[in-house]
């Protein structure tokens, strides 16, 4: 296949804002412990760059969560594919997200984690597309505000599943747009 894309953002822009956004929050958490909670799958190659430069003691929990159907639009149905393993109860909670599109995933996601009564409750997100927002979530970081583009690379992925590993972001041109992901 002779895919054609075109770079986003690049990997030393993400690097860059991800060292940052770790002194912000090795600051914010001082003296207390975070429970990192990744939303899978795109967002596992941010949250393991991101707790590298945070220099508090971390734990790491994952949470599944799939809201793409066959379409490259929102289906709006949220669905929870793995869930937390230990009680968040007076924890302080940092959901690892990366891209808020309609805002359906992480305002459902929020809402879930706030219902079990941690002690605070943040989310940073690499990605946003705020074009299309149909609810609001409550973000305390975003790094990056992008067109509505279907992108890939640095954990998102494309068709077929393929594409995470790729360090940069990129938008796939449109022949070759898809479909899946999660
Ligand atoms: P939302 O619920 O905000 O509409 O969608 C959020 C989820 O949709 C993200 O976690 C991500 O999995 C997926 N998503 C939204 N836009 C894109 C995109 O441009 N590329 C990829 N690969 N996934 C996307």
């Amino acid at each position: 296949m002779n895919v054609k894309y075109d770079v986003l953002v690049s990997a030393s822009e993400i690097s860059e804002k991800i060292m940052e956004l770790g002194v912000e929050l090795t600051e914010l958490y001082a003296g207390e412990e975070v429970v990192v909670i990744p939303l899978l799958r795109g967002a596992f190659m941010f949250a393991a760059d991101l707790i590298r430069v945070m220099d508090v003691p971390v734990r790491v929990e994952f949470l599944g969560a799939a809201s793409y159907g066959a379409e490259t639009v929102s289906s709006g149905e949220v669905r929870l594919t793995l869930d937390t393993s230990f009680p968040l109860h007076d924890k302080n909670v940092l959901i690892v997200e990366d891209i808020v599109d309609t805002g359906l995933t992480l305002a459902y996601i929020q809402k879930l984690l706030k219902s079990r009564n941690p002690r605070s409750i943040r989310s940073v997100v690499l990605l946003d597309k705020p074009s299309r927002r149909l609810v609001e979530a409550d973000l305390h970081r975003t790094l990056f505000t992008i067109p509505d583009k279907f992108v890939v690379g640095y954990g998102l992925d494309g068709p077929g599943g393929f594409w995470r590993n790729l360090p940069d972001i990129v938008a796939l041109r449109e022949e070759t747009e898809n479909t899946h992901s999660e």
